[in-house]
């Protein structure tokens, strides 16, 4: 809309996944929630129509689940804007998230780039055993690599071991590949991909696959070499439960209990959580279908509440057909709408609030509040098997490979190792097909879009202004104005941090509105408070202390753009564009940052906001609220000098002066949109 053309360069599909709640089951949610979310999903299928995009509309499943069944195909390159895009990576291609400033460049048949990343192999060898799946393949090595140990890289996995796994398997590892910071993990195609490209109806795109693969293509090049091999003996991995709070604490299941132990949490299980779209494929319903089998034979049903969310309508109709879902409603499950529910925050549970309890998921992010709001909640990360037999025990000390269930009788009962199907012998059942959109529909150019005038959760994007050039009001030319530090966060600070999810996730097409929550769940380092900043420049009728979003208003309504100062890492997590656009909205101009998350950080750029790194950490701990920061050397790089080096002027609330070097990641085409103010207004007078 915002470029002026009349269909989208590139195929595109909308899915809509987010909005969908998860409070009593499957039919009623959904129906309640498009009720309530009516206007937004109106916009997005007006939108769709107006310029030929493929509209999914709510209940037809989880993107990534969706673009696996119906887009992705070995050896493309894909762009989405969720983190979770390299879940297509299962089908051996490099599917990479992006914020959705980067899907405009796609949209709009703009160059789209990206800094070089580093090739990490990932040599895989032996054989899965009994209870250990792909979903323990990937929380091990998120263990192993941390965080951030994927940033600026992707994983390629190679060797005897990628063969043995299904697709959904390996899509399964490249979805939580975004735990490590990874651009996207890939696989060479095997003969596993080609099964489901058959079993999803894809044979012509199977066929070329092959004849691709017997050209040589589609595989690592003999003799590739990477930058860094990691060595992973499969035969020896256990299944393995990370968490709480972030996905890269890896505890091996053999030793889950003593931790639980020696962190003296409570041992109780209170929900079990299975589906998303890292782990709702056939196989892993089946698998789970196959121990609560077990359990019912022994008389058992799951002694917490136990959730499922099926990644779309056609693995939900599948497992209908296939009796997977009467397996699980048998031991008391509950299924949820074809999206990620609980997964983004939409989980209502009354029994649990403010309460420190346990939960364990099948899903692929555990950060406090995620699931329910609650950030007493400890979602700890699992495979849907491990998930489903604890939620039998109630006890997070139990290990189902080894430890038994006291039946009623007294009598002892053991799971056996779980055993699914990859594949429905049957094929898939479409389900609904009404859900399925016309494919490559043509642009419809009268359609209206639609956004209501008074609407509280959509507004239209109003260009921001560039902060050079005539009209700027800016004096320093081509440096930037003098900022103002809002605060210095503390240590992590994710996405979620920046613009929480949860109630907040109705208003994102409200930029106005949803800016409210700004760093709301961020520390301040000056004090170590949380949503607190201090306004050093108030006048009488305000007070010195306000929530963060408070003082960022105060400062946009002076004119006085400002500067964040940050830690290491900072905007992990999820690829939310809003954490980029709302420091913009409120006049934020620059931040500086012990090191960025690579999505977020061009994010910041797209918004026309100016990332830099501390060239020497250290230098954090120097600038505080209040102190007044100035470019040097901005005006050399927007000129053209790609070396260009900047430099900070910091002057301190109390008079003192010095100047401290950064780096920064900005490419010559990053360096159009911050002049431009963004890379939209970029794009815009490229078109015209
Ligand atoms: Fe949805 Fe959760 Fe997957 Fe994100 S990670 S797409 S919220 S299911």
């Amino acid at each position: 809309m915002s470029a002026g053309l009349s269909r989208c360069a590139v195929p595109v599909s909308i899915h809509c996944d987010h909005l969908i709640q998860a409070v009593t089951g499957a039919e009623a949610d959904l129906e309640k929630s498009i009720v309530s979310n009516k206007e937004v999903f109106d916009f997005l299928e007006s939108a769709a129509r107006k310029y030929g995009i493929e509209f999914w509309r709510p209940g037809s499943g989880i993107i990534h689940q969706i673009v696996l069944e119906n887009y992705a195909a070995p050896g493309m390159l894909m762009l989405g804007t969720d983190s979770h895009t390299p879940n297509a990576g299962g089908l051996g291609l490099l599917a990479i998230g992006v914020g959705g400033a980067d899907a405009v460049d796609a949209m709009t048949g703009t160059p789209w780039e990206l800094k070089a990343p580093q090739v990490v192999g990932i040599h895989l060898t032996g054989k899965l055993d009994g209870w250990a799946t792909p979903k323990d393949l990937i929380l091990h090595i998120a263990g192993k690599l941390t965080v951030r140990g994927g940033t600026g890289r992707i994983l390629e996995y190679f060797g005897p071991g990628v063969s043995g796994q299904s697709c959904t398997g390996l899509a399964t590892i490249a979805n939580m590949g975004a735990e490590v910071g990874a651009t996207t993990s890939t696989f060479p195609y095997t003969e596993r991909m080609r099964a489901y490209l058959n079993k999803t109806g894809r044979a012509p795109v199977a066929r070329a696959a092959d004849e691709a693969a017997s050209r040589g293509f589609l595989s690592a090049d003999e003799g590739a070499e990477y930058d860094e091999v990691i060595e992973i003996n499969l035969s020896e991995l256990e299944p393995t439960i990370n968490g709480p709070f972030t996905p890269d604490l890896a505890t091996p299941l053999s030793k889950f209990g003593s931790f639980v132990k020696e962190n003296g949490w409570k041992d109780e299980l209170s929900a079990g959580l299975i589906g998303s779209c890292t782990n709702s494929s056939y196989e892993d319903m089946t698998s789970v279908a196959d121990l609560a089998r077990q359990a019912k034979a022994a008389g058992l049903t799951t002694k917490v509440p136990f959730l499922c969310t099926p990644g779309s309508e056609q693995i939900r109709a599948t497992m209908e057909r296939d009796k997977v879902t009467a397996a699980l409603e048998d031991v008391g499950a509950v299924v949820l709408a074809n999206a990620c529910g609980p997964c983004i925050g939409q989980w209502k549970r009354d029994d649990k609030k403010d309460e420190e309890n346990a939960i364990l998921t099948s899903f692929n992010r555990n950060f406090k509040s995620r699931n329910d709001g609650n950030r007493l909640t400890m979602n700890f990360l699992a495979s849907p098997t491990v998930v489903t037999a604890m939620s039998f025990a109630g006890k997070l000390s139990f290990n189902p490979a080894t430890d038994s269930i006291t039946l009623p009788s007294g009598k002892p009962f053991k799971f056996s190792p779980p055993t699914g199907q990859d594949l429905p012998a049957a094929g898939f059942a479409p389900g609904d097909t009404s859900y399925y959109p016309q494919p490559a529909p043509e642009p419809q150019p009268k359609t209206e879009v639609i956004i209501s005038k008074d609407s509280q959760r959509l507004e239209v994007l109003e260009p921001f202004s560039s902060p050079f050039g005539e009209g700027s009001g800016n004096p320093r030319g081509l440096e930037l104005p003098s900022l103002k530090v809002l605060m210095r966060v503390r240590g992590k600070c994710t996405t979620d941090h920046i613009s929480a999810a949860g109630p907040w996730l109705k208003y994102k097409g409200h930029l106005t509105n949803i800016s409210e929550n700004l760093l709301i769940t961020a520390v301040n380092d000056e004090g170590g408070d949380v949503n607190v900043a201090f306004d050093h420049d108030h006048d009488s009728s305000q007070p010195h202390t306000d929530t963060i979003p408070g003082v960022a208003k105060r400062l946009k309504a002076r004119n006085q753009p400002w500067a964040l100062i940050v830690d290491d890492n900072y905007g992990e997590g999820s690829a939310r564009e809003h954490a980029a656009l709302q420091p913009r909205f409120y006049g934020c101009a620059m931040i500086v940052a012990r090191s960025f998350a690579r999505i977020h950080e061009t994010n910041l750029k797209k918004q026309g906001v100016l990332p830099v790194w501390f060239a020497d950490k250290a230098d954090y701990s120097r600038i505080g609220a209040g102190d007044t920061l100035e470019t040097i050397g901005l005006a050399d790089l927007l000129n053209g000098n790609p070396s260009a080096t900047i430099k900070i002027k910091v002057t301190k609330r109390d008079g003192e002066i010095f100047e401290i070097p950064t780096t920064h990641t900005m490419s010559s085409d990053q360096v159009n949109w911050l002049r431009a103010g963004s890379a939209l207004n970029y794009i815009r007078s490229q078109m015209a």
